[in-house]
């Protein structure tokens, strides 16, 4: 079993097979893997305790409507890691919080039509056989409190949510991995033969293999090594309201196309959310600040496609609402960063993430197979020297927040044939 404490002098571990910086999901999804290919794994943690910083800013859900083969390869098998975590970790009856309640993506713009069409295609494509292309008529059949104005949506029934907290701690627990936590990297120590340890607050431990997923702080931990990490953290806000009787439990994560806003249900309340494509690029940071107006402009953006949200936005006090941030980090091709760096041997990546509740699963287990060898670096697309090969391909998955508004019908389409 994993454990998770504070070390003191005679705790800290002062070697170990391999360092995992950065104790999100990602991290701790990487140290679960290598610790059952047999590593001895250990990882450092800054923060009180795991799970605390983009990963509780997180809206806690998952898809397999992605168009990138590569995201597709990540987030289906995921989602089959989450539908079976108890057995995947060794915890019998351990619960996630599971709500396979769907994925809904709608618009009322009749130029995005054959975008979504051709999106459901693809996905198909790429074998998520079971996402739907829905008529207007037909979304409403199922879910009545959305407006007469949507004309077409994508849907899979199986996506969803979960609890991010007890996932992470579930991959934790079910590890045989030493979780530090109050422990921060300062350092990454290189010598002739690559990465040999990771200097922290409390020491330094040896090791010939050290993964990056400090989230935001990827590029501060890769320059330790004097590796250059391409990853941009944009802020994002999350809006939690309180109970509310008007609020449809059993819908879906429910997305307008046309203004990238959402909502779904949250323990008979909802989670709301808005990707604002004029959020600038920040620097890496643990306490971001809210906007006040921010809940505000969510609400209307959500009433255009689910009016309901007017009704209940005119009655909301300030006590019902709840806000916080996180960051994002994309990269050039909004696909993650895994695998070795070829300037530091034993130095891997696993960060570059705008989904990574959604993709720690699978990714966390990519990275220790590069790293035990079961998998052949070749066949992974998602190197961070695929820049420099040449070999990346651009996606046209819905709610990314960045490349979206550049995306039209007319360029998916010239994807689609191309691939
Ligand atoms: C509002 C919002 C909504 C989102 N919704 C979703 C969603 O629905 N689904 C989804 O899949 N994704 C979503 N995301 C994105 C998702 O939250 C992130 O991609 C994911 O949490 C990244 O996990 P991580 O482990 O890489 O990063 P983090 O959770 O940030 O973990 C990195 C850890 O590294 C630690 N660290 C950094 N530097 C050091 C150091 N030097 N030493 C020790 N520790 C260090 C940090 O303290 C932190 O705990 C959302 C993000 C936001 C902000």
């Amino acid at each position: 079993m994993g454990r998770i404490f504070v070390p003191t002098d005679e705790t800290f571990p002062r070697t170990a097979d391999a360092v995992v910086i950065g104790g999100g999901i990602v991290g701790v999804a990487t140290a679960f893997w290598l610790s059952r290919a047999g590593l001895d794994t250990v990882l450092v943690e800054m923060r009180d305790g795991l799970s605390t910083l983009t990963t509780a800013a997180s809206a806690e859900c998952f898809r397999a409507q992605f168009t990138e083969p590569a995201m597709v390869a990540l987030a289906k098998p995921s989602i089959k890691i989450f539908e079976n975590f108890a057995e995947v970790v060794g915890i019998p009856d351990y619960d996630i919080s599971l709500q396979q309640r769907g994925y809904l993506f709608m618009t009322d713009d009749p130029d995005m039509v054959d975008q979504l069409k051709a999106a459901v295609e693809k996905h198909h494509s790429l074998g998520v056989t079971d996402s739907e292309f829905l008529t207007g008529d037909e979304v409403r059949a199922r879910f009545p409190y959305v407006s007469p104005k949507v004309i077409a949506a994508t849907f899979r029934q199986r996506d969803g949510w979960l609890a991010c907290h007890e996932t992470t701690y579930g991959f934790a627990k079910g590890s045989d991995a030493n979780f530090l936590l109050r422990t921060k990297a300062t350092d990454v120590l290189v010598d002739g033969q690559g990465v040999c340890g990771v200097e922290t607050s409390r020491g330094t431990i040896s090791a010939r293999v050290v993964v990056n997923a400090a989230g935001p702080f990827a590029a501060m931990v890769g320059k330790m090594a004097g590796v250059e990490v391409p990853i941009e953290p944009v802020r994002r806000q999350k809006v939690i309201i309180g109970l509310h009787e008007r609020i449809p439990q059993d819908a879906p994560m429910t997305i307008d196309l046309v203004n990238d806003a959402y909502w779904r249900p949250e323990v008979r309340g909802a989670l709301l959310g808005w990707v604002d494509p004029d959020e600038p690029i920040g620097e890496p940071a643990e306490n971001l600040p809210t906007d006040y107006f921010f809940p505000g402009i969510v609400l209307e953006k959500v009433a255009r496609l689910s009016p309901f949200w007017e009704e209940i936005a005119d009655g909301l006090k300030d006590a019902d609402v709840h806000i916080s941030a996180g960051q994002y980090c994309y990269t050039s091709d909004d696909q993650p960063l895994i695998g070795p760096v070829p300037e530091v041997s034993g130095f891997y990546m696993n960060c570059g993430y705008w989904a990574g509740v959604m993709l720690s699963p699978m990714a966390g287990k990519l990275v220790a197979d590069l790293i035990t060898g079961a998998m052949d670096p070749r066949n992974n697309p998602l190197r961070p020297t695929r820049y420099a090969e040449g070999i990346v391909v651009e996606g046209d998955s819905f709610l990314r927040g960045r490349h979206l508004e550049a995306t039209t019908a007319r360029q998916l389409q010239v994807f689609v044939e191309e691939h």
